[in-house]
């Protein structure tokens, strides 16, 4: 992967970014989105936000090696701390992380939020904390991508501000409002994965000496949630 050849994970997130935008990107290791944005002319600034100095001399790098220094810059800074309000993001990505730490960074960082960036969010684990962050602070999910690659199944969702009150039910919170209807196959592989794991935990635990009732109670519960979204 480079900044001129996306995987399919960061180009459906890049599909989702406004024609125009002036982007931040946190957690940008390479900056391999936001250059690919800029080369190919759809953004008209960004921030490419890291934490980390090995990943932010790298985006330092790529920046340099792609001559798009006027318009992406590397901030070595901890999540939304690299964007300023005079900065006036408009669209916000945070890509590769677990969705707990994803909405640890939009939590500590609200105050950035101030102007209504939409958010792209592509959390690898844990994306129900996404969700509830989300449908706390106003914001709609627009849209949801759910696709597999290189053997990992990744979720996109894409949110803007409408200022709703929080509406999302369990179910939407932890399969996805969208996905959830739209049940595709890599969907249905996930999920049905998930159920097969959670059958294999319920059968060891009937196994054992002092056998978990409680444990195995949450289990089955889990696994009729499963199916009872997969049949719905
Ligand atoms: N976003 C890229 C992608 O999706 O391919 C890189 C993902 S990489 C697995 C996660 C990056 O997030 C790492 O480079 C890490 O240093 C950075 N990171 C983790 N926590 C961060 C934070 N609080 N603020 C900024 N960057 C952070």
């Amino acid at each position: 992967m480079d900044a001129h050849h996306l995987s399919k994970r960061l180009k459906t997130v890049a599909s989702f970014v406004p024609k125009g935008a002036r982007l931040a990107d946190i957690g940008s290791d390479h900056a391999y989105l936001p250059a690919y944005l800029a080369l190919n002319k759809q953004i008209t600034f960004a921030i490419a936000g890291e934490v980390v100095k090995g990943p932010f001399e790298n985006a330092q790098n790529e920046i340099l090696k792609e001559g798009l220094t006027g318009v992406v810059q590397a901030r070595l800074k901890d999540g939304l701390a690299a964007v300023e309000l005079t900065d006036n993001i408009d669209t916000i990505t945070i890509c590769g992380m677990g969705g707990p730490l994803i909405a640890d960074i939009l939590q500590a960082g609200k105050a950035k939020l101030q102007n209504h960036p939409r958010l792209i969010l592509q959390p690898n684990v844990g994306e129900k904390n996404v969700r509830l962050f989300l449908d706390a602070n106003g914001y709609t999910i627009k849209a949801e991508e759910i696709l597999a690659e290189d053997g990992h199944t990744y979720e996109i969702i894409v949110a803007d501000w409408t200022g709703a009150e929080p509406s999302l039910s369990e179910l939407d919170l932890l399969f996805g409002p969208a996905l959830r209807q739209e049940q595709n196959q890599v969907f249905k592989a996930k999920w049905t994965k998930e159920k097969d794991k959670l059958k294999k935990v319920l059968a060891q635990m009937q196994k054992a000496k002092q056998v978990p009732t409680a444990k195995i109670k949450e289990i089955e519960a889990e696994i009729a949630q499963i199916e009872g979204v997969l049949h719905g």
